[in-house]
């Protein structure tokens, strides 16, 4: 087989490590192109430097002269800002993983699709706030997208593609996050600490603080529904604490099929760096016997609004979600910060929401104004809030 070229946006991350840690266990496979972060100059030069990566991009431009003395003697450029993170993207390697956290993702996301190649997509607040036009943009320039978000890639890996029609319902599982079983009272009290100490997963702290709010599985029913054909109303979520079961796709003939594995990003980044094939990867061997029970169960809708409120923006569409990722993206610093409640987060987004109603985007332009806007209604929302 011959190598492939790889580019990791945002490779000092947690999707970032665990895609390099596969990278770097096939280096006959694997050779590395450009590697990106924003202001992780240590991580990102020990990265570049076990790789022989061709070029380093430090997103934070204060930190260019430390990203240079850190690669001093080594054969990789070394360029720093937001648009060298892009034009890194736009190189066009022929594998891209996009894992930058956050709507900074959109703009690189957009470059790599433009390359043709394949992009590997963890960024999802990319595709929930810009949505269709991040699907036409692979279409338009023959790239490939494909999703690396642990339940999108089950459901691609159970989806009969040549078969759309004959689905009828997407299942995602949300493990229920740290609060799963707390009360409403204890979560009004719940510390940034005690949102980011995920049960199952490890992950960025974003993220994190999303799973906990359960607005993470609200953003990827929005994320499925841009990359799989099915009315919006085909999408649900259930709690599964365990983690084992991903997603699962319901057939007209009522067969249901699932994805499962142990929770480890590397599966689901190894489907999409080997795709169409298989690699093999050091993940756990999923031992059901060990694990000895899956459970599901509905998710409650009174103590976790975020799902409720990201159900509604999936079903009116147009610059809905681009407003709803905005604001939570507001919400979600100010309470990692220390300058709102946990319950805060989803007051707030409903807050910009109601505030706030352009319409639909029609390019990546329209999208950063309407990002803007919302970010403007969700920091007002949260003043009043506060004062
Ligand atoms: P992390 O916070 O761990 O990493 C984020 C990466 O993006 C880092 O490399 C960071 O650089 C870089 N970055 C941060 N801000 C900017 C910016 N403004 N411009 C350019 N680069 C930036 O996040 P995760 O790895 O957890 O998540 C990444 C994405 O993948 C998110 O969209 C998340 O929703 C998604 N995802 C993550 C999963 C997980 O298991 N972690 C699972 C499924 C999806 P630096 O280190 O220098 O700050
Ligand atoms: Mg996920």
């Amino acid at each position: 087989m011959s190598v492939r070229s790889v580019t990791i946006l945002g490779a000092t991350g947690s999707v970032g490590t665990s895609t390099l840690d596969l990278v770097e266990r096939e280096p006959d496979r694997f050779r590395v192109a450009a590697l990106t972060a924003q202001r992780d100059v240590d991580g990102l030069a020990a990265a570049a430097r076990r790789t022989g990566a061709a070029l380093a991009v430090i997103g934070d431009p204060a930190r260019y002269e430390d990203l240079k003395a850190a690669l001093a003697g080594t054969k990789t450029r070394v360029a720093s800002g937001e648009q060298a993170i892009v034009d890194a993207a736009a190189l066009g390697a022929d594998w891209t993983m996009a894992a930058i956290v956050g709507i900074a993702g959109l703009r690189p996301t957009m470059a790599a699709l433009a390359g043709g190649g394949t992009v590997a997509l963890a960024n999802k607040e990319s595709l929930v706030s810009a949505g269709a036009l991040v699907t036409d943009a692979a279409q338009a320039h023959g790239a490939t997208l494909l999703p690396v978000d642990s339940e999108h890639n089950a459901v691609f890996q159970c989806f009969d593609h040549a078969a759309p029609g004959s689905i009828r319902k997407i299942t995602l599982t949300a493990s229920g996050g740290p609060f799963r079983d707390w009360s409403i009272e204890a979560m009004r009290a719940a510390t940034p600490a005690q949102a980011v100490k995920h049960p199952n997963w490890s992950m960025g702290a974003k993220i994190s603080v999303d799973s906990a709010t359960l607005m993470n599985k609200g953003l990827e029913l929005i994320e499925a529904f841009h990359l799989f054909p099915l009315p919006a109303d085909g999408f649900d979520a259930i709690i599964h604490p365990q983690s084992v079961v991903h997603a699962l796709v319901d057939y007209v003939d009522g067969s249901v099929l699932a994805q499962l594995g142990t929770p480890d990003m590397r599966t689901p980044i190894a489907h999409s760096l080997a795709w169409p094939q298989r690699m093999a990867t050091p993940c756990r061997p999923l031992d059901l016997a060990a694990i000895g029970r899956l459970d599901f169960l509905a998710p409650d809708h009174e103590r976790f609004p975020a799902l409720t409120i990201a159900l509604e923006v999936l079903a009116a569409g147009g610059a809905r979600s681009a407003i709803l990722n905005a604001a939570n993206e507001v919400a979600v610093a100010a309470f990692l910060d220390g300058r709102i409640g946990f319950l805060d987060i989803a007051l707030i987004v409903r807050k910009a929401l109601d505030r706030y109603d352009p319409p639909a985007p029609v390019s990546i332009d329209d999208v950063f104004a309407i990002d803007a806007g919302a970010r403007r209604a969700a920091q007002a929302a949260m003043e009043i809030m506060t004062a």
